[in-house]
This record gives C-alpha cells, structure tokens and sequence, in this order.
C-alpha cells in the first residue's frame, strides 16, 4: 500500500474517501482541516487568528500549518501508512514536504487530484453535515452519504453540525483560494510522476474502486 495525498477543490470528497481508507485499509487519516478545527478549542491567540482565517475562507499561515502537522507525524505509528487530506495547499507547503518526506525516507507515495467543478463542488459544500465528534463527514443531498438517522453521526451518535466554512459566500473565495495556490500543486507533483487524476463526478462507489486501483 501507498502513502496517500489528496488534492482537490473544497468538497470534492477528500474527507469521504480517507474515511473509507481509513475503515478498509487501516490508514492513518491526517486533515490539516481537522488539526486546525481542533487547534481553534484552545483558549489563546493562535487559536483566535486560526478562527479568523477558517471563517473567512482564507488559507491559514504555512508557518501554523506546518507546526500542527510536524507534531502529528511526531506522534503517529509510523509503521502505518497516512492520508494527507488537504495538505499540501501551495508550491511552498509541497517544497517543505519533499524536505520531510526526505527525513523521514518515505518515497512511496501517490498524489490523487479529486477533479471536481465549481457547481457540483458549492452543491456538496452546502449539503455537507460534519461529526464535530468523530470527524466522519455526511451529505444530506446523496443517498449513500446521508447519516442512517437524520443528524445523527452512524459512528459515535454525537449529533452532526454544519460547518462554520460551509456557506456560499466562504465556499467562493475557499475555490477562489484553491485555483490560485493550490492548483499549480498539480503541476509540482506531474512533473515528479506521482499525479493521478480521479474525476469525484462519479458514483462514490466508483470513486472508491479507482482509489483503491492507485493505493
Ligand atoms: P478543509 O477541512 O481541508 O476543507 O480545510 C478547511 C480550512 O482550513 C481551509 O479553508 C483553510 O482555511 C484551512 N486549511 C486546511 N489545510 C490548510 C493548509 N494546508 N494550509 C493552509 N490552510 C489550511
């Protein structure tokens, strides 16, 4: 099995299909969306700047980023493959995890771009229900990714919440965002052979199988 990176435009189901890996592989899941929604329950400054940055749409700084992350991979069982799940998200954030990838010796990995467009992406964005709890991620506008019982998380039973990003407004300029800085991360990673495109237009299920078909 492959290390595994995804890059894709907000909502196009990074989060879904790592949950999917996560449950039938074993993989560890690592969202540097998750690390920072956890970092904004600390009561300091960080914390104030990290909600600011979320809510308005923007990227938060590589510098913030890059300490959440460092210190997750410090923790985890590296015997274990991981998901990258929205990171990196600029040509600067993708050098610094050649520069890691180089200390820690991993070279078997694969980057899955989730080719998704701007409507379909803003019709997810707005279905989306999210388990503060357990972090598994719902779409009350799919059959397959709606919760068994109507804002209940399947997993734990926490109840599931919208998330603060998830309007029409921040969902534009997070697309913005994504087409200015992170698009060209696909070029960064074709040019090293490590690009695998997946269109997330597709049944889940058939998301599934062409991931599964890279990993
Ligand atoms: P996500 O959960 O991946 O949709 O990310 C939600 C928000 O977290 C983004 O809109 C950014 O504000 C922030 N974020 C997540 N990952 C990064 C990153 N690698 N660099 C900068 N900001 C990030």
């Amino acid at each position: 099995m492959k290390n595994i990176i995804f890059v894709a435009p907000p909502a196009a189901g990074k989060g879904t299909v790592s949950n999917f890996l996560t449950e039938k592989y074993g993989y560890i899941h690592i969202s540097t969306g998750d690390l920072l929604r956890d970092a904004r329950n600390n009561n300091d400054e960080i914390a104030k700047t990290i909600t600011e940055l979320m809510d308005s749409g923007k990227l938060v700084s590589d510098e913030i980023v890059l300490e959440l992350l460092k210190r997750c991979i410090d923790n985890m069982d590296k015997s274990k493959k991981f998901i990258l799940d929205g990171f990196p998200r600029n040509i600067a954030q993708a050098n610094t995890l050649d520069d890691l990838f180089n200390e820690l010796n991993i070279t078997d990995y694969a980057v899955i771009y989730l080719d998704i467009d701007f409507d379909e992406a803003l019709k997810r964005t707005l279905g989306r229900i999210t388990c503060p709890n357990c972090k598994k991620g719902y779409n009350k506008y799919s059959t397959e990714l709606k919760p068994k019982i109507d804002g209940i998380c399947d997993n734990c039973g926490c109840s599931l919440i919208t998330r603060s990003d998830d309007s029409e407004e921040t969902f534009k300029i997070r697309f913005d965002n994504y087409m200015n800085e992170t698009k060209p991360v696909l070029d960064y990673y074709k040019d090293k052979y490590k690009l695998v495109t997946i269109s997330a237009k597709q049944d889940i299920n058939n998301i599934y199988n062409s991931v599964e078909g890279v990993i």
